[in-house]
């Protein structure tokens, strides 16, 4: 069944791999809820060390740019919760009991209504760490909802209305998004150190690849091939049951 648009929730958590999954996964969605009311906060796992295709870059310059770019996006979405870093290795995220404990504390201590990660069960997916985040983060609502995991985080168990998988490998819930592809956009420039490696911008002119970039990202929003009310939303794998 295909279903759209939830309610705009209190709180919403965007858990991402890296620096900019987020804006490319639920960027306008996001942009939408803050607009009406919604504390969006966002958990970024790893430290995107790797996120570059220059092997000369200083790393520890290149976390510490990534981590302000990501707060400077969610300024552009008008998030109003906390931006928060785990600070994994880039591309070394591995499924453990720790970093499960570390998601269900954060889980506990936001309560969010809506939860929004990466679908770990998308086809032909390359990076390891979208994958295993995904994974965690159902590993870690499971947990946070049930009281005994990990009893001595001493916090109230805390279960998640809703889980939106993004990136998704089966679409069945869309969010109409009109009026925040701007946003969206926006968000996503704000990752200055990405624009090569990930945006394909500045191989031949600036201004000619941005404009490519940006069309490129619109068209991808248009998910009129579901309906026309869809001509600009972003599509997910929604869990009720959690
Ligand atoms: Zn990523």
């Amino acid at each position: 069944m295909i279903t759209k648009n939830l309610e705009v929730p209190k709180r919403a958590l965007a858990i991402g791999a890296h620096p900019d999954d987020i804006e490319f996964g639920a960027g306008a969605t996001l942009a939408k809820w803050s607009d009406h009311g919604c504390e969006v906060s966002m958990l970024i796992c790893t430290d995107g060390s790797k996120g570059t295709w220059n092997s000369d870059i200083d790393k520890g310059e290149l976390i510490t740019k990534r981590k302000s770019e990501q707060i400077s996006a969610a300024v552009e979405l008008k998030a109003t919760g906390k931006v928060a870093f785990l600070g994994e290795v880039d591309g070394e995220l591995e499924i453990s009991e720790n970093l499960r404990k570390r998601l269900t504390l954060f889980i506990r201590n936001l309560r969010p209504n809506v939860v929004l990660t990466h679908d770990p069960w998308k086809r032909y997916r390359l990076h390891p760490d979208h994958r295993n985040v995904g994974y965690l983060v159902l590993d870690a609502i499971v947990a946070a909802r049930d009281p005994l995991f990990f009893p001595e985080q001493n916090v109230a168990p805390h279960r998640p209305d809703e889980l939106l998988l993004f990136e998704a490998e089966l679409e069945d819930h869309f969010e109409q998004c009109d009026g925040y592809e701007n946003s969206k956009l926006n968000a996503l420039l704000c990752h200055q150190s990405q624009l090569e490696s990930t945006m394909g911008i500045g191989s031949a002119s600036i201004d000619a690849d941005t404009a490519a970039f940006k069309k490129h990202e619109l068209s991808k929003l248009d998910r009129s091939y579901a309906g026309e009310e869809f001509s600009v939303a972003e599509a997910y794998k929604r869990i009720s049951e959690l």
